[in-house]
């Protein structure tokens, strides 16, 4: 069967990577998780102490673009593919409160987002990719042939990361969990480079008050409406 490629974005915590991954697993095509590749350029970014509270030394950054090497490899047990950051595996790393309260000025960089874009658009180049992220059925792939724009509300979205963060064992308050999604959503969608939003061809599911089973069902009823109509 052709294959197609598959761009789901939205706000934070909105489920986009559950879906993504139910949907590559299903159709046996290859996940991207785009958000880790901004997560460990920033964890890069803060272990040579270039963001702290008070500053951000963008020049520094950039300077040491060409050091970052980022890899996927995928994990048989978990099921998906996990970050390594210079041949490191950081996939727990990157889904600190900290580092979320960085990724979103790291990401707002033009260089940043040149470099991990090209990437993107290379491990997607053969089609058979479900990517997701903020910006991939608008810039990424803007001819991807399914976009989904996922929306939920802050607080629906807020309280499944803090659900996320408490299960793995992190100490975080509800409240500083909300306030990051709502500051990641306000800088996503208010940066100049390739800012936040719905593609105009993109199909937006609201899921804050769909099961899990639910979203799939209707997702899968794209995907096979997708299909027909490339017949
Ligand atoms: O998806 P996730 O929440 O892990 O993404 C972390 C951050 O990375 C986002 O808040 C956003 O600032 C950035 N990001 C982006 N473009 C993407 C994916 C993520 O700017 N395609």
């Amino acid at each position: 069967m052709q294959k197609i490629t598959i761009a789901i974005d939205g706000f934070s915590s909105t489920g986009k990577s559950t879906v993504a991954k139910q949907l590559a697993k299903k159709l046996g095509y290859i996940y991207v998780d785009t958000g880790a590749m901004y997560r460990a350029v920033t964890l890069f970014t803060m272990q040579h102490d270039f963001i702290t509270k008070e500053d951000f030394n963008v020049n520094a950054l950039v300077e040491k673009l060409g050091d970052i090497t980022i890899t996927f490899k995928f994990n048989e047990v978990l099921g998906f593919a996990e970050v390594y950051l210079n041949g490191e595996n950081i996939e727990r790393e990157i889904r600190t409160l900290e580092v979320s309260s960085y990724v979103s000025k790291v990401a707002a960089i033009p260089e940043v987002r040149y470099q991990l874009v090209k990437q993107q658009q290379q491990m997607g180049k053969d089609k058979g990719v479900v990517m997701d992220g903020r910006d991939i059925g608008t810039v990424v792939f803007p001819y991807a042939e399914l976009k989904l724009f996922m929306i939920a509300s802050a607080e629906k979205r807020a309280t499944r990361r803090f659900d996320e963060l408490i299960g793995r064992g992190d100490e975080v308050s509800y409240e500083a969990v909300l306030k990051n999604v709502q500051e990641r959503d306000y800088i996503d969608s208010h940066r100049e480079d390739s800012p936040l939003r719905k593609a105009d061809d993109a199909i937006e599911i609201d899921n804050s008050d769909l099961s899990l089973e639910e979203q799939f069902d209707k997702v899968l009823q794209l995907v096979d409406r997708t299909f027909e109509d490339l017949k």
